[in-house]
């Protein structure tokens, strides 16, 4: 849908220049640089597949970085479940597990070498002049009275920053660049700050800590990343990337490259914004079913595969645009189509008593496991004299051309026989419905009869004696508006009131008691399941519904096909009446 997908995205083009011209040896290496202060979302998934998938492609290696320089945030949690969502993923960065911290010694010694070279120094403005004297985006800053402090006076004050000898904020180490530059970046950025805080892998060793700007270009030049691919935000400070790189004396010149992130509707796609969700219990957790997160869509039943597939399909573009989540959906259920089991489940039963069927007979129906493919194989379904099918798939006075079951009228059971509607019985008090009988016709085993007999309704069922009950999570959208965050101002005030609801009635065929956590079925007819991690028992499975049959991204391509085909037809129709 965005450009170049299939023949090669800007990135890669960019990528088999240098190669052609043999620049960092022909070699690519490439980054994921997640902070790890939340749990990763889909809008990573995306970033992540395009960084190890170029160094798949091109035969080179992705790291995997933590970018851990801000000590208030970041947390053992999250760094365990970031490697567990990339490898589930399906990627591997092999030895290459690095830290942003492990590099706060370098740092270090490279802020002093560009002290050493008039290109620091150490400001004491406080935080509100700083503000002031940058300047805005259509007037100049002006220079800080301490922008010509002495290299001595710099080093010395710099070491004494590390030492702990000044409170938090006090001064802050500048890049000395040109505070009348057109890009804010440049106005003599922030390198390093006073900041009293633990860090999870430094513990107490420092009390000075680089900044984002400055860590990230020369943690990419320490592993010698080749292209540092990152999200358009970065565009405007790529500048002070180079002017990093560069001071730093390193060898390796890391290209930055920025691409879209992805955004996708009715969703959102911060972590500041999902924790907030997490801490106020709007949600079960990171991994809540209905999260965009990475393990909450692994909960749900998204695979890998649907979530690779999708990444290829949206591509990588220069603009920001929104995704349409149907486009998501319609990834997983091309893979869950193949790969899951197909199976009877009644969300919502009605009893169907069998009146000419044997009282205590029971007989073992085959079923394919999925059509699509033999080799997942076949299963007995046990049918008895009661069974319980939809409520929705009966009806007492239907409208034309309702071709369930009603009263007089002939339908297929999935796998099983033939059967006519001769009863309905009600409650006497309320009139409802609860037992419907029915005859059945015992040469049409199976589902079909050797005499060409056609019935145009199928109905899934389950045998009432050998079902076994299980709650069942419908889960729908966590917000109302298709951009959550415009809509009202504040994401929280377009929480869907019903984005979870729970069914319990549901009778589920037999062989799902045993059902693995994390396995996905189609229950035939409803929409594919999973069988939940968190909440399932042995024996006693709940199920997750991960999305309906119906694929409006599908149904909007055929639509649109449709249309052009109707737009083509009559521009040939208006060239025929030009002609004549
Ligand atoms: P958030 O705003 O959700 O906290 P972030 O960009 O701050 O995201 P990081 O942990 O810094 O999160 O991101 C790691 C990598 O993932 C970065 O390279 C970033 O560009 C990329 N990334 C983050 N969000 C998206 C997105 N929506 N689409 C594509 N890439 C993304
Ligand atoms: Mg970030």
């Amino acid at each position: 849908m965005e450009e170049n997908n299939t023949a090669g995205n800007f990135i890669e083009k960019i990528i088999e220049k240098d190669i052609a011209n043999n620049k960092n040896n022909s070699e690519v290496v490439t980054r994921f640089p997640p902070e790890p202060n939340g749990y990763l979302h889909i809008g990573h998934a995306k970033s992540i597949c395009l960084n190890f998938g170029l160094a798949e492609k091109y035969n080179g290696t992705c790291h995997l970085r933590f970018d851990d320089t801000n000590p208030a945030k970041e947390e053992i949690e999250y760094i365990k479940s970031i490697k567990e969502d990339v490898k589930w993923l399906g990627f591997d960065w092999g030895k290459h597990e690095y830290y942003a911290s492990d590099y706060f010694d370098k740092l270090y010694e490279i802020a002093v070498k560009i002290i050493k070279e008039g290109n620091a120094y150490v400001d004491s403005l406080s935080p509100e002049e700083i503000r002031e004297y940058r300047g805005t985006l259509t007037s100049p800053g002006k220079n800080s009275p301490d922008r010509e402090r002495s290299i001595e006076d710099n080093l010395d004050l710099f070491e004494k920053m590390k030492n702990g000898d000044f409170e938090d904020g006090k001064y802050l180490l500048r890049a000395k660049i040109d505070m009348a530059s057109p890009n804010l970046n440049m106005r003599d950025p922030a390198l390093y700050r006073i900041k009293r805080m633990t860090h999870h892998r430094t513990g107490d060793k420092w009390c000075i800590y680089p900044m984002y700007d400055f860590t990230h270009p020369l943690s990419d030049a320490f592993e010698s990343v080749t292209h540092s691919v990152c999200t358009l935000e970065f565009e405007d400070h790529r500048p002070l990337y180079n002017w990093s790189v560069n001071e730093s004396g390193v060898e390796a010149k890391p290209k930055q490259i920025e691409f879209a992130r992805l955004n996708i509707n009715y969703t959102i796609m911060s972590k500041r914004k999902l924790l907030e969700l997490v801490e106020k219990e709007i949600v079960s957790g990171w991994d809540d079913p209905r999260m965009p997160t990475i393990s909450g869509i692994r909960r749900r039943g998204y695979t890998p595969e649907s979530i690779r597939d999708f990444a290829s399909r949206i591509g990588v573009a220069k603009s920001n645009s929104t995704v349409d989540f149907a486009l998501l959906e319609h990834c997983l259920r091309e893979d869950l189509n193949k790969k899951a089991k197909r199976v009877m489940a009644v969300l919502d039963p009605l009893k169907v008593v069998i009146t000419n069927y044997p009282l205590e007979k029971t007989e073992m129906m085959e079923a394919d496991n999925n059509p699509e493919d033999e080799s997942m194989g076949k299963r007995e379904i046990p049918f008895s004299r009661e069974i319980f099918i939809e409520k929705e798939d009966f009806m007492e006075n239907p409208p034309k051309k309702y071709f369930r079951l009603s009263p007089g009228k002939e339908i297929r059971l999935k796998h099983a026989y033939y059967v006519t509607c001769t009863d309905v019985i009600k409650d006497p008090d309320s009139g409802e419905i609860i037992e419907v009988h029915c005859t059945y016709d015992p040469a049409s085993k199976g589902g079909w009869t050797d005499d060409g007999r056609k019935v145009k309704g199928t109905s899934h069922w389950v045998s009432a004696k050998h079902a076994f009950n299980a709650d069942i999570r419908l889960y729908s959208n966590l917000f109302e508006s298709e951009n959550p965050e415009e809509a009202t101002g504040n994401f929280l005030d377009d929480l869907a009131s019903d984005s979870l609801e729970v069914i319990s009635e549901c009778q589920l065929e037999p062989s799902l008691k045993e059902a693995e956590p994390g396995e996905s079925f189609q229950f035939l007819r409803k929409g594919y399941f999973c069988v939940d991690t968190v909440d399932s028992k042995p024996g006693a499975p709940v199920f997750n519904r991960t999305v309906s049959m119906r694929d409006t991204w599908a149904k909007l391509q055929r639509d649109a096909a449709k249309a052009q085909k109707i737009k083509d037809n009559s521009v040939k129709g208006d060239t025929r009446k030009g002609n004549s």
